[in-house]
C-alpha cells in the first residue's frame, strides 16, 4: 500500500451508539487528511432466498472487494434462532485471528500503570466449534476440536504480528499436560513456528500460570496465543487491567482481509445522547492503519487520542469525566491537525 493512493474501506457504523463513534472515527481520520475512502454498509440481516436471515449480499461484497473493514458493535438480537451476527461475519469472512493489545493509558488511572501486552486468540474452532449433543438424558457432550492448520496459521500469524510491530516474545499459553492431544496439538505448532523465526524470544506457559503472572506483574508478558475459549477470558482479563472493555480496540485478521472492531457493545443505556467514548473504535481504527502500513497516521491519531485523554478535560463520562463524544473527537480533531 502506497500512502498517496486512496483506499476503500468498508465502514459497519453498527447499532445503538455505534453510528455516533463511527462519526467521531470518520471526523478524526478526516481532520488527519487519512487517504481513505469510508464505503458505509448496513449489516442487518434480511431473508435470503432460502428464507433465512442473514448478511445482506452488499455488504459481503464490500468486505470482499476492499479486504479492510471498521465495524462498531452489532445488536444481539435475544431469542431462539437467531445467530450472533459478529459470529456469522467471524465465519463469512474467515476471521482466524483475533488481536487484542491492552496498553494503560497514560493519566487514566488503574491498578497498574504499566500493562503493554497483546493477545492472540484463535478465531475459529477450539471449544466454540459449536459442536454439542445430549447422549443420554443428563449428559451432554461438547466437542473441542483442534487442527493442525488452524493452529499453524495463528501461531505463524502471532510471530509475524511480533516482528511487524516491533515486539519480542511470544508466549503459547495452553494446558497440554491435561487436554495431551488437543492442546498438545496448538502446542506443536506453535514451537514449530518458533523455529521459524528464531529471532523472536519463545515461551510456553500454562493458562492458569499466566492467569497468577498476568495480574502479580503483567509486565513479563508481550505477545500471547492461545486457544480459542482461552483467548476469549484472558484478553477480556488484560481489558480489565488497563480500564475495561470501553477503551480496548481489536482486529479479527482473515485469510483475505481483515475486520477491526471495538471490543464493547452497543451500550443502549447511553445510545443517542452524544455521551459515548469513542476511544475503543478509534484505536482500532488505528490498528487498521498499521495493517494497511499507513504508519504515521495511526500515530498521529493515537497520540492525539492519548494526550487528549491525560489531560483529562475532555473525557467522557465512562472516564470520569463530563465532556460529550463531541467534545471528545473534536478535541483530538484539534490535536491532530496541530500536531
Ligand atoms: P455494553 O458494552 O453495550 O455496555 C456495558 C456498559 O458499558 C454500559 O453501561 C455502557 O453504557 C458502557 N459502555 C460500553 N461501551 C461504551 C463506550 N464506548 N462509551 C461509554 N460507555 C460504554 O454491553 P451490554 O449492555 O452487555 O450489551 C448491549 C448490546 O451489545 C447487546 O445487544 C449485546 O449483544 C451487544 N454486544 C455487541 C458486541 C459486539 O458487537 N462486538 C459486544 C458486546 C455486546
Amino acid at each position: 500500500f502506497y500512502s498517496s493512493e486512496v483506499r476503500k474501506v468498508t465502514l459497519i457504523p453498527g447499532d445503538g451508539i455505534g453510528p455516533e463513534i463511527s462519526a467521531a472515527v470518520q471526523k478524526i481520520f478526516a481532520a488527519a487528511k487519512v487517504p481513505i475512502e469510508w464505503e458505509a454498509v448496513d449489516v442487518t440481516p434480511v431473508r435470503g432466498p432460502d428464507g433465512r436471515f442473514g448478511i445482506p449480499q452488499a455488504a459481503i461484497e464490500s468486505v470482499n472487494k476492499n479486504k479492510v473493514g471498521l465495524k462498531g458493535p452489532l445488536m444481539t438480537p435475544v431469542g431462539k434462532g437467531h445467530r450472533s451476527l459478529n459470529l456469522a461475519l467471524r465465519k463469512e469472512f474467515n476471521l482466524y485471528a483475533n488481536v487484542r493489545p491492552c496498553r494503560s493509558l497514560e493519566g487514566y488511572e488503574t491498578l497498574y500503570d504499566n500493562v503493554d501486552v497483546v493477545t492472540i486468540r484463535e478465531n475459529t474452532e477450539g471449544e466454540y466449534s459449536g459442536i454439542e449433543h445430549e447422549i443420554v438424558d443428563g449428559v451432554v457432550q461438547s466437542i473441542k476440536l483442534i487442527t493442525e492448520e488452524a493452529s499453524r496459521r495463528v501461531a505463524e500469524f502471532a510471530f509475524t504480528y511480533t516482528k511487524e510491530n516491533g515486539r519480542h516474545k511470544v508466549t503459547a499459553v495452553h494446558k497440554a499436560n491435561i487436554m495431551r492431544m488437543s492442546d498438545g496439538l496448538f502446542l506443536h505448532c506453535c514451537r514449530e513456528a518458533a523455529e521459524k523465526h528464531p529471532d523472536v524470544k519463545f515461551e510456553e506457559k500454562y493458562l492458569d500460570t499466566v492467569c497468577l503472572n498476568m495480574v502479580q506483574d503483567p509486565t513479563q508478558y508481550d505477545v500471547l496465543v492461545m486457544p480459542n475459549l482461552y483467548g476469549d477470558i484472558l484478553s477480556d482479563m488484560c481489558a480489565g487491567l488497563v480500564g475495561g472493555l470501553g477503551l480496548t480496540p481489536s482486529g479479527n485478521i482473515g485469510l483475505n482481509g481483515a475486520l477491526f472492531e471495538s471490543v464493547h457493545g452497543t451500550a443502549p443505556d447511553i445510545a443517542g445522547q452524544d455521551k459515548a467514548n469513542p476511544t475503543a473504535l478509534l484505536l482500532s481504527g488505528v490498528m487498521m492503519l498499521r495493517y494497511m502500513n499507513l504508519n504515521d497516521y495511526a500515530e498521529r491519531i493515537q497520540q492525539a487520542c492519548f494526550a487528549t485523554i491525560k489531560e483529562s478535560k475532555y473525557r467522557t463520562g465512562d472516564l470520569g469525566g463530563s465532556a460529550k463524544c463531541s467534545e471528545f473527537t473534536d478535541e483530538i480533531c484539534r490535536k491532530v491537525q496541530s500536531g
